[in-house]
């Protein structure tokens, strides 16, 4: 399948079983938006949750953090993106059209109309708005760019409430705002989108070696979520190319179907944000070693993670279309940790009250391993099964009349029919939930 293809399969799948939504559809949407349904939420959710106990509960030495969007602007002068977060913008004379100058080739043509293209200049990507009643330059600020602004202007809160020793970081999610020249490819380019950063402080002389352990984290990461490291490449990215802050960075490309693009960054920030940021505020930034009586200002390495281009490399990843029973059949071969769903309990006929009676006990007793069970009695098993299959359920369980004691051998057994291969077998209740819990674990 070719990737513009697997693209238009991604997004149709997503729209059509409650993933991703266009944003404001019924308005004509608004570019560089999408909403999340109730199986993108959970989905969305998972990776968080996964994300936030690997970095942050998992670790002695990291916390969290949730810092106001809207920030006084004088965070965003310290930190440089008022004067260079920009893109270089062109636009074509003929047809008007914009693009990001460094997405497209040299020979200064429109990829659209074949027309002229005019001088690239740099666009500042922050959105503006206006906080209070007053709309003059004095009540201007930004949304937030990225969540490390929250975490550098907190970085003396933390340190004089919780008392970490170096290193240690400081953890966030949120939202980010940029408003990017041409948004696309589904969720990979958003202008409303959603992060996981961590800001980890180190002594000066160990930066290195805190870089090398946090890549190494971002890899155990992707394999925790089920991303297949064959499709996961660390780039070098060259001196001139790096953002403003940064004199290292390491970015975590991945094969999406439009190509290999950037999943993630791995920035080293040295000390230029608290530098900056004690230089505009007046407060000093800094650290005191109690051991070696000595203090410094931290460097600080950093790892950023977006969210929904996270959601996208594990949706194209588990897209799989193959034959069962003769029928082709979607599914997504996602790992039961980020499924949405992890199983589904159905009572074989629904107008049989003691089989949905049975089918509901069931189905309470394995939501005490997880609240994420879905209930489905609509249209026949084979329906039920095969919409599952393309939300991607790892497993699907089925109250029947042997579970009631038909044949009395079979009392209490279900079937458990699994999601990859289409198998099914008869198994206890409780083993039903000790195959849950395990894949789970
Ligand atoms: P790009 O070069 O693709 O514009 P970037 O290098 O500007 O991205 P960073 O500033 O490193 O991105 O942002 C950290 C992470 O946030 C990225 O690795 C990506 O996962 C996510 N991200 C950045 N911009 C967007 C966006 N417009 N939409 C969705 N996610 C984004």
């Amino acid at each position: 399948m070719t990737g513009t293809k697997l693209m238009e399969k991604i997004v149709s799948l997503a729209k059509r079983r409650g993933f991703v939504y266009p944003g404001s559809e019924i308005y004509g949407g608004l570019a560089g938006t999408y909403d999340y349904g109730p199986m993108g939420v959970l989905i969305k959710n998972n990776i968080k949750d996964l994300w936030w106990r690997m970095f942050v509960l998992g670790r002695d030495d990291v916390y969290g953090l949730d810092a106001a969007v809207l920030m006084n602007p004088m965070a965003w002068e310290a930190s440089g993106h008022v004067s260079g977060f920009s893109d270089p913008l062109v636009e074509c004379e003929k047809c008007k059209r914009r693009f990001r100058a460094d997405h497209l080739d040299e020979s200064g043509i429109c990829p659209e109309c074949g027309g002229a293209l005019g001088k690239p200049r740099q666009f500042n990507m922050m959105f503006k708005t206006h906080v209070g009643a007053t709309e003059d330059e004095s009540s201007i600020t930004f949304l937030r760019p990225e969540t490390a602004g929250g975490i550098f202007v907190n970085f003396k809160n933390v340190v004089d409430t919780m008392h970490p020793k170096m290193p240690f970081g400081i953890a966030q999610v949120g939202k980010g705002f940029r408003n990017e020249i041409a948004p696309r490819d589904f969720i990979f380019r958003l202008r409303e989108f959603e992060m996981m950063e961590v800001e980890y402080f180190v002594k000066p002389a160990e930066w290195e070696r805190s870089f090398e352990e946090w890549k190494e984290a971002m890899h155990a990461f992707a394999e925790a979520i089920g991303l297949p490291e064959e499709h996961l490449y660390e780039l070098e990215v060259a001196q001139e190319d790096l953002a403003h802050y940064s004199r290292r960075t390491v970015d975590f490309e991945f094969d999406f179907p439009f190509g290999r693009k950037e999943l993630w960054g791995l920035a080293y920030r040295t000390d230029f944000d608290l530098l900056a940021h004690a230089k505009m505020s007046g407060t000093e930034l800094s650290y005191l070693d109690e051991e070696a009586k000595e203090r410094f200002v931290p460097h600080v390495i950093e790892p950023s993670l977006g969210v929904d281009r996270t959601v996208l490399a594990v949706l194209a990843s588990a897209y799989r279309e193959d034959e069962l029973g003769g029928e082709t059949r979607t599914y997504l071969a996602f790992s039961p940790k980020v499924a949405p769903v992890k199983a589904m309990v159905s009572p074989l006929l629904k107008n049989k009250p003691e089989l949905v009676a049975k089918a509901r006990e069931v189905l309470a007793e394995l939501r005490k391993i997880h609240p994420s069970i879905a209930w489905d009695d609509n249209g026949n098993i084979g329906k039920r099964y095969r919409r599952q299959d393309e939300i991607g359920t790892p497993f699907c369980i089925t109250v029947d009349f042997d579970t009631l004691g038909e044949r009395p051998e079979l009392k209490d057994t279900v079937t458990l029919r699994h999601r990859d291969t289409g198998q099914q077998e008869r198994v206890a209740v409780a083993e039903a939930g000790k195959r849950i819990r395990e894949a789970l674990a």
